[in-house]
């Protein structure tokens, strides 16, 4: 009798697998854009525009002139846990953005996807997926790199399709999104174009690829980006410790804001929220803010991967530090470095 009301174990099929994994990966339109975007990075694009319709929700294409992928190749960059990145030797060894192979399959399970790519020298070709189902590949016309396009995100998924915001609040996500890569890759160049009811629609964000050597560029970015009022307040940071290289522009104390709305953080060029990030640009302003007031700042801590485990979850932006007092001492100790000599070189001023 017992029996029959066993639960059986059954193996789930690859398109179900992939929806699951989709659920993770893939929250919103804007996590499509940063799958998508981070790709076009990881693939030596120089320039990369991204176009969206509806918030994303009905269109997200992204296109690039990166390496891009072969004929060969393309069914294999549909496939999950397919990746060029890592040989899966070692996950504390990852220098790209992806690695997981885990992007592109998830957005074919709940979207209909199609890439079309030229590498340079071959012809170009697409392959598409939707539903899970993967098309043969064929040629195609393209000059060279590559377009993702994604139409219908979450169609095959109605639960999902009811979460999502309105366009605006969509847009203002992916916009955001694309903004925090444009800081990260100064040399790149970036494009958010909406196209909502079709043409050539209209630019939302622009940034041309910045020129210099890395400050510059990240100071010119940080003014396009931020505005001049930021640029023309920040404080430049250059700090090194026990193979923790920390770079960046924070603002003067007088340039701080109600609200830590201005403050982006990096490891490794990804975007972060960590907790102990933002509490060490805290701690650093202490003697200088008063406690309302947020201090704003762009900030890039850099090392080698071997020190920070970023292995934590693919949509969510946290990493690991091995130590991470380290972490926390380099930005406490330069910024207020850089806040005091900024004070000394204010108050001789005024003394004349
Ligand atoms: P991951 O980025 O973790 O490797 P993805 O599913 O995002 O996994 O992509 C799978 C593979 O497809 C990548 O490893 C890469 O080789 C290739 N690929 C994806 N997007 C691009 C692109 N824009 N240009 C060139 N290659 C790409
Ligand atoms: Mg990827």
């Amino acid at each position: 009798k017992i029996s029959e009301n066993l639960p059986v174990i059954r193996q789930l099929d690859d398109g179900a697998i992939n929806r699951i994994a989709a659920g993770e990966v893939v929250e919103r339109p804007a996590s499509a854009v940063k799958e998508l975007v981070e790709n076009a990075i990881d693939a030596g694009a120089r320039r990369i525009e991204v176009a969206i319709a509806d918030g994303g929700k009905t269109l997200i294409r992204a296109t690039d002139d990166g390496c891009g992928i072969s004929e060969a190749q393309l069914p294999l960059a549909m496939s999950r846990h397919a990746t060029s990145k890592i040989d899966g030797s070692d996950l504390l060894d990852i220098h790209t953005f992806g690695f997981r192979g885990e992007a592109l399959p998830s957005l074919g399970a709940v979207g209909r996807l199609t890439i079309t790519s030229r590498v340079a020298g071959q012809g170009a070709f697409s392959i598409s997926v939707a539903g899970g189902e993967m098309s043969a590949v064929r040629p195609a016309a393209l000059g060279g790199g590559t377009i993702v396009e994604l139409r219908d995100l979450f169609y095959a998924t109605p639960a999902r399709l009811k979460f999502m915001r309105s366009d605006r609040a969509e847009s203002q996500a992916i916009s955001d999104v694309v903004k925090r890569l444009a800081m990260a890759e100064p040399f790149v160049g970036f494009t958010l174009r909406d196209v909502t009811g079709g043409g050539d629609g209209r630019v939302s964000f622009r940034a041309d690829p910045e020129n210099g050597d890395l400050f510059d560029a990240l100071h010119g970015r940080l003014a396009r980006i931020l505005g001049a009022e930021f640029a023309e307040n920040a404080l430049r940071i250059d700090a090194e410790r026990e193979g923790l290289r920390l770079i960046g522009y924070a603002a003067l104390p007088t340039y701080s804001r109600g609200s830590s709305v201005a403050q982006y953080l990096f490891v490794n060029g990804r975007p972060v929220k960590d907790k102990l990030l933002v509490g060490a640009l805290r701690g650093a302003y202490f003697d200088f803010l008063s406690r309302d007031r947020h201090p704003a700042a762009a900030l890039f801590i850099d090392c080698d991967p071997q020190l920070v485990d970023v292995n934590v979850h693919p949509a969510k932006s946290e990493v690991r530090f091995r130590d991470p007092g380290l972490a926390r001492g380099l930005i406490v100790s330069a910024l207020r470095h850089a806040l005091a000599e900024a004070g000394h070189r204010a108050s001789t001023t005024v003394a004349g």
